[in-house]
């Protein structure tokens, strides 16, 4: 059933501003054009979709199967409403905490059946506007399915249920001389169902690959209860599709996913990282070309980030520059098995890039705090952006040497209408995250920002969400990066899936596919 014969005239009140794209790639066919224009209404919310309301029947079939674990207290519900960024807030009336498989299995058995729309969350701290409800969905949260299953301290693979924080994951895995492969800046909230979900990417992407290789296997109950189980701790495996990878990346409209077992690489001997200044953008770019030949195999990161976010960290989170001031700054991470080697390797490196004046100045640390303090000033740059007021964030995927330009140009083409127009970022991936900031909700600088930004980063080839997902709030741009042809796809298995549609309704797909 098409999203229009759906839409019931029940509108409730969402607080999130809705802006949609006028403009779309070339190959999108007449139909696809009318029905997002008739979607087109930039400043008002999608109307809510004609879901059954939960009655005391509901309630009362959940408090038997949750007893305790079933919310309804309008305080304890709000954090659940509001995304981290606290610019989407829904109104569920409903927060549900399964400790177990069997009972995601009847929640969503039971929401199926009777009409009722959810919203899978983790640990909250998606940034699209994807992890809160957008009306009233019920919230299934994964935050008491925190249990490690297995882990085999040979294969160093991990299975564990999907609401282990990661950071949990991190340290548990440390202990036994393991770590994860994914490693990001909301570590201590974010749960690994919640990345798998979003298919995050983070600062250890460029040496230990995206989740879709790592992941060997997940269990996932899909819209009308059925358990899907694919939990395989298999690294190699070809036997028909390989049906896991769908759920990677889909943001919680196929199915919930319960478990997970992922391929941990060993903990590194020796970790050293190398905070950098360098004075333009092209002096980065060389010196991620030389730090890639020279370092080789045991570079484990490369991120990036500008001055304007120095000022942020420093004027927000008083966290100190440790070394003189530069347009940019690098933070370089190596991991290897031989202290004496990788230390050697770096010292070459550093040597060669300073005197070539690559790099204008730079410290580095080999001792845990130390580490820890110079990725925070990384890591931190997010948190800084939220104390400047608002924040339109776009996490893009370019050709690396096109990523500082889109900055470039924006400032250029907000001028003063934008407080900051700041990046900051993964290199080693070609990922940039441009951040526009203004004193508030500014509805003229979205529509200066918006879809100018998309249309530059289609212009190179770019995708529109490297890493983040499409969730509620970038959902209708996805023609840029994806053809028609693609998204129909993608609509068609929404449809097998989730023929009701009850999955995180208003998220990910666009209006004229649901
Ligand atoms: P949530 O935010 O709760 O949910 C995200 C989406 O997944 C929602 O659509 C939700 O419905 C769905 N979902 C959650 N759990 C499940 C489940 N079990 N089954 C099905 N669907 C589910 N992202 C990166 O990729 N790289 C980064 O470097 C990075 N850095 C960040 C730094 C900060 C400070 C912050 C706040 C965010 C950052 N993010 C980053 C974004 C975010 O942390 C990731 O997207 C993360 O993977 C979300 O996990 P979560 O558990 O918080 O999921």
């Amino acid at each position: 059933m098409g999203i229009f014969q759906r839409f019931a005239r029940l509108p409730l009140k969402s607080t999130y501003i809705w802006s949609l794209c006028p403009q779309y790639s070339t190959d999108l066919t007449a139909v696809d054009r009318a029905l997002i224009v008739r979607s087109s209404n930039p400043g008002a919310a999608p109307p809510r979709l004609p879901f059954s309301r939960v009655t005391r029947e509901d309630l009362a079939f959940f408090r038997t199967l949750l007893p305790g674990r079933t919310i309804t207290d309008p305080d304890l519900l709000k954090s659940s409403n509001v995304d981290w960024l606290k610019t989407v807030e829904g109104n569920s009336e409903v927060l549900l905490r399964p400790k177990t498989t069997e009972e995601v299995s009847q929640i969503l058995r039971h929401c199926n059946e009777r009409n009722l729309a959810v919203c899978p969350q983790g640990g909250n701290t998606g940034l699209v506007g994807g992890s809160v409800p957008v009306f009233d969905e019920i919230i299934l949260s994964t935050s008491l399915m925190n249990q490690v299953i297995t882990f085999d301290n040979i294969s160093g693979i991990l299975t564990c249920q999907a609401g282990c924080v990661l950071e949990n994951l991190s340290n548990y895995l440390e202990e036994r001389d393991f770590i994860m492969p994914l490693d990001l800046g909301a570590k201590g909230s974010c749960h690994i169902g919640g990345n798998v979900s979003t298919n995050a990417g983070g600062l250890r992407l460029l040496r230990y690959g995206s989740l879709r290789g790592t992941v060997l296997g997940l269990e996932v109950v899909l819209a009308d209860g059925r358990i899907l189980n694919c939990l395989a701790t298999l690294r190699k495996d070809n036997t028909g599709y390989d049906l896991k990878q769908l759920f990677i990346g889909s943001e919680g409209t196929l199915g919930v996913i319960t478990a997970v077992s992922i391929l941990c690489p060993r903990k590194p001997k020796a970790v050293n990282v190398a905070f950098l200044g360098c004075s333009s953008f092209q002096q980065l770019l060389e010196t991620f070309q030389c730090c890639r030949g020279m370092l080789g195999e045991i570079l484990s990161a490369f991120e990036f980030f500008d001055a304007s976010c120095m000022s942020l960290l420093e004027k927000h989170l008083k966290l100190t520059n440790p070394i003189t001031e530069s347009p940019f700054y690098i933070v370089i991470e190596t991991a290897g098995s031989n202290a004496t080697h990788d230390e050697e390797k770096l010292h070459k490196f550093l040597e060669e890039v300073m005197t070539s004046s690559l790099v204008t100045d730079g410290t580095v640390a080999t001792e845990a705090t130390k580490i820890k303090a110079l990725w925070s000033l990384r890591e931190r740059v997010t948190e800084a952006l939220t104390h400047e007021g608002y924040t339109y964030k776009y996490d893009i995927s370019l050709p690396v040497e096109k990523i500082y330009d889109l900055v470039q140009d924006m400032r250029g083409h907000l001028g003063d209408m934008a407080k900051n127009v700041v990046g900051y970022g993964h290199v080693g991936d070609g990922n940039l995250h441009l951040n526009i900031t203004s004193p508030s909700k500014d509805p003229a600088l979205l529509a200066a920002i918006e879809p100018y930004v998309y249309e530059w980063t289609s212009e190179w080839k770019g995708s529109i969400s490297a890493e983040h997902g499409l969730g509620l709030k970038k959902r209708n741009y996805i023609y840029y990066s994806k053809p028609s042809e693609a998204v129909a796809l993608m609509g068609s298995i929404k449809a097998m899936l989730d023929p009701k549609g009850i999955l995180n309704p208003y998220k990910t797909l666009p209006d004229n596919i649901h």
